[in-house]
C-alpha cells in the first residue's frame, strides 16, 4: 500500500535534508550562535518546507499540507534578503522551481488537519536548537486518512547510521507504513532493514531518552520518574523526532515529553511520522495519562497531554509512574 506515496516522501525528505546540511554548513557561523541568531533556522524552515511541499504537489495535485511555515515575511519589503537566501538555497537542490512557485509552495502548507479527508503534515525542521548546535534535528513528512497516521519518513541527517559506532557515518531516514513495518535506511542509500523495539520488559534496566530543552519536557519530572523505576542511568537528551527513531531501532527503550505548562498543545507535524515509526516497529505511544494520540483534532493533539513512547512491553509500569509523579 501507498508505493507512490512512500517513493515521494522519501525523495521529498531527501531532497530537504540536503537543503538543511547546505544551511548548516553555509550560513551557521560563530557569529550566528554567539548572537543566537536565528536567521539560518528560518532559511532552512522555509526552505526545507518549500521543497517537500513542490515535490508532493507536483505528485499529488491539490492535496492539503499542514505545516508550520507560512510565506507572508518572505513577501515584505524588510524580508527581502530572507527570501533570496531561501530560493537560492531551493534551487541548489531543485533547479527547476522559481521565485513565485516556491512562495506558492510554502502558502499551501495552511490547512487545518482534521478527522476527515487525506492530507499531509510536515514539520520542515523539528528540533531548530539542534541544528543550530549541529547536533539532531529531522525532517518529519506524514500522510493522514481519516485523521489516522498512514504513512511516516523521518530524515535524520546527523543521527549516526549504527549508535554503537557513532564516528562510523551518520544520516538516516526513518519510513513506516501503517500494518506494514518500519524499516531504516541511510540517508543516501536504498537497502532497507527492519526495526524493532528493544525486549527490555523491567523498566528499572530501560534505556530513557528526553527533549534537551527543559521548557519542552520537564526533566525534574522524568528524574522523579526514573527514581520512582529505580532507572539508574541518566536519560539521553536529544532534540527533534529522532527521539521517536531512537525508541524504534532499540537504542532506547522510554522516550518521555512531560508537560511543562498546563496550557501547551502538542502540534500533529512533531508527532505524527515518529509516532508511526515507533508502532510500526512494535512500540507504544500515548499521553501521559496513557491514552491514544488524536490527530485528528486538528492542528494540534488539543485532547492530549504530552508523550510517552515506549519498546510496549514497559509502558504499562512507565505510565504508572508518570501519573503518580504528575499526580494523576
Ligand atoms: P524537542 O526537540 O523534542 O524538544 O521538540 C522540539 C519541538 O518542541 C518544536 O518543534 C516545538 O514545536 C515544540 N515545543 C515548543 N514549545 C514547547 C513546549 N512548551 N512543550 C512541548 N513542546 C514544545
Ligand atoms: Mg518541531
Amino acid at each position: 500500500m501507498y508505493e507512490k506515496e512512500r517513493r515521494v516522501a522519501i525523495e521529498a525528505v531527501r531532497q530537504a535534508c540536503r537543503l538543511s546540511q547546505t544551511v548548516r554548513a553555509t550560513l551557521v557561523s560563530e557569529e550566528t550562535m554567539a548572537k543566537k541568531d536565528k536567521s539560518p533556522v528560518t532559511v532552512a524552515d522555509f526552505g526545507a518546507q518549500a521543497v517537500v511541499v513542490s515535490a508532493l504537489l507536483a505528485a499529488f495535485p491539490g492535496e492539503p499540507v499542514v505545516g508550520e511555515e507560512e510565506a507572508a515575511e518572505l513577501r515584505t519589503a524588510e524580508g527581502r534578503s530572507l527570501k533570496e537566501k531561501v530560493v537560492q538555497n531551493v534551487q541548489a537542490v531543485v533547479p527547476s522551481l522559481d521565485e513565485a512557485g516556491i512562495l506558492a509552495a510554502i502558502d499551501h502548507a495552511t490547512c487545518d488537519g482534521g478527522s476527515t479527508g487525506r492530507y499531509w503534515t510536515l514539520d520542515p525542521i523539528d528540533g531548530t536548537k539542534g541544528f543550530l548546535r549541529g547536533e539532531q534535528y529531522a525532517v518529519a513528512l506524514a500522510l493522514m486518512e481519516e485523521g489516522q497516521v498512514v504513512l511516516g519518513v523521518l530524515g535524520c541527517p546527523n543521527l549516526p547510521i549504527d549508535p554503537r559506532k557513532p564516528d562510523n557515518g551518520k544520516g538516516c531516514l526513518f519510513v513506516a507504513v501503517k500494518g506494514e513495518g518500519a524499516v531504516m535506511r541511510s540517508l543516501e542509500g536504498s537497502t532497507e532493514r527492519p526495526l524493532a523495539v528493544t525486549a527490555v520488559t523491567d523498566p528499572a534496566q530501560a534505556s530513557f531518552c528526553e527533549s534537551v530543552e527543559s521548557g519542552h519536557s520537564s526533566h525534574g519530572h522524568s528524574a522523579q520518574i526514573s527514581e520512582r523505576l529505580g532507572v539508574v542511568a541518566s536519560p539521553v537528551r536529544m532534540d527533534s523526532q529522532c527521539k521517536y527513531a531512537a525508541v524504534a531501532r532499540g537504542e532506547a527503550s522510554v522516550y518521555l515529553r512531560l508537560p511543562t505548562r498546563s496550557d501547551y498543545e502538542e502540534k500533529i507535524w512533531d508527532h505524527a511520522a515518529g509516532w508511526i515509526v515507533v508502532k510500526e516497529a512494535g512500540g507504544e505511544v500515548t499521553d501521559v495519562r496513557g491514552e491514544p494520540l488524536d490527530f485528528g483534532q486538528g492542528r494540534t493533539l488539543r485532547r492530549n497531554k504530552g508523550v510517552v513512547a515506549t519498546n510496549g512491553r514497559v509502558h504499562g509500569q512507565v505510565i504508572e509512574a508518570v501519573r503518580k509523579v504528575l499526580g494523576m
